[in-house]
């Protein structure tokens, strides 16, 4: 008889993500404090709702059996479902997830969708695993998630290292749990399914159209112009790519990007294109791509260009580079770039920071354009997606520029400030039970 080893996932090299949590509640104090938030609701949105941590066990391709952790936080429901991605990557903690979950909230609320906070994930290093490996992975952690998600109490979505193909796995095997004629009406327990198994056209290029479109309105309100800009992509995924695409269209030149591996420059302008079939060809890397020079990790956010754009992990503007940052504007692709000290040097060096709840939200956006096609039972085209995101967008940037100027404060605050008062008004009329 063969036994059956069960050890602990002992490939992750964890490398943590230091005060994710402190970061969102510095950051939530600071705006509760300016609109004199109500201490109850400051003390209900100071907390999760459910933390929800699974270990299950995964044949692996060699036949041992390795057990993972996942993560599923759930921080509020005041104004309709959970909502928010699920991210592989070995800094995925509880505190990350407690952190990455309240930002939906905020998200959500300042996108003014019917929609609450949440955001999980398996702290793992998915390049170690194969596809097959990945999709046990997935279905398992789905199973064992199950009761806790649902189309009508918390969605999951893409995030870093997951994608169209994770959230396929994850709609047939939730599917698979429900009784028979109640399968396909739980097709929208995900976003970001493939198109042709319930996925949204556009939504793969959503988020990154919407960090694009938010720099294009910051640029019309302070009278620039797009064409002739230099502009820096930190994370060649999803969000980066698609964000340096369209602004590559505009005519904006992309002179460095950054990925897990490396850094490149080259001041005369990097071909977007080029870079993202390299990227294919590379294993999912940018390193010794062969038109632009290779430049030390700590250089990439002092090289020189107009606008950078962070689409990669929490933390990575800080009190260490802020001061040598050249652009004069951060568009934060990714969620939680810019740290407290950070920002601070970033706002009295006069530097505009769009900020992630605003600047990002364009995929869960999509996301809930999505989850409307699944309800209704609709299909939606292309250019029909693309007119609804830019309309929404559009609507929220004014909102909080609006916002900023009018009370003297920096975007994010206010973006903090529209999105606390709506989750505010919400508890005012219901009361709290019992
Ligand atoms: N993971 C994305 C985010 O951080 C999308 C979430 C969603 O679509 O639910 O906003």
């Amino acid at each position: 008889m063969t036994a059956i080893t069960v050890e602990l996932n002992n490939k992750i090299k964890k490398a943590p993500v230091r005060g994710m949590m402190e970061n969102v509640m510095e950051q939530f104090n600071s705006a509760a404090d300016h609109i004199d938030l109500h201490p109850n609701i400051r003390k209900i949105l100071s907390i999760t709702n459910n933390e929800i941590i699974v270990h299950f066990p995964v044949k692996m391709d060699n036949g041992e059996v390795e057990i993972f952790t996942g993560y599923r936080v759930q921080h509020n429901n005041a104004l309709g479902p959970y909502k928010g991605g699920l991210r592989y990557h070995p800094t995925v903690d509880i505190d990350a997830a407690r952190a990455l979950a309240m930002w939906m909230t905020w998200k959500t609320s300042l996108a003014g969708l019917p929609y609450g906070g949440g955001k999980g994930g398996i702290q793992l290093d998915p390049s170690n695993y194969s596809q097959g490996e990945l999709e046990r992975i997935t279905r398992r952690f789905t199973y064992a998630l199950a009761d806790n998600i649902g189309p009508e109490h918390d969605i999951p979505a893409p995030d870093v290292n997951t994608n169209s193909q994770t959230m396929a796995w994850i709609a047939d095997t939730y599917m698979s749990t429900r009784p028979p004629a109640e399968r396909t009406a739980n097709q929208h327990v995900v976003t970001g399914k493939p198109e042709g198994s319930g996925g949204l056209e556009g939504r793969d290029r959503a988020t990154g159209y919407g960090v694009f479109l938010n720099i294009k309105f910051w640029a019309e309100r302070t009278n620039e112009a797009l064409y002739d800009k230099k502009f820096s992509v930190q994370g060649f995924g999803n969000v980066g790519y698609w964000a340096a695409y369209f602004l590559e269209k505009e005519g904006a030149k992309l002179v460095a990007a950054q990925d897990a591996f490396g850094s490149i420059e080259n001041q005369t302008g990097i071909s977007v294109e080029n870079l993202l079939n390299y990227n294919k060809a590379n294993n999912g890397s940018i390193v010794d791509f062969p038109e632009a020079s290779e430049i030390a990790k700590e250089s990439f956010f002092e090289t020189d260009c107009d606008i950078c754009i962070p689409a990669a992990l929490g933390n990575q503007i800080t009190k260490d580079n802020a001061p040598k940052i050249k652009a004069k504007l951060i568009a934060e692709g990714a969620n939680g770039p810019t740290n407290g000290d950070g920002e601070k040097i970033l706002l009295e060096r006069g530097i505009t920071v769009i900020p992630d709840i605003l600047c990002n939200s364009g995929g869960v956006v999509a996301s809930y354009f999505e989850w409307l096609q699944n309800r209704n039972g609709e299909l939606w085209q292309l250019d029909e997606v693309m007119a609804k995101l830019d309309k929404k967008m559009k609507e929220s940037f004014d909102k909080v520029f609006e916002y900023s100027e009018r009370e003297g404060m920096d975007m994010r605050t206010a973006a903090y400030c529209i999105a606390i008062r709506r989750i505010e008004k919400a508890y005012v009329q219901r009361g709290i039970f019992p």
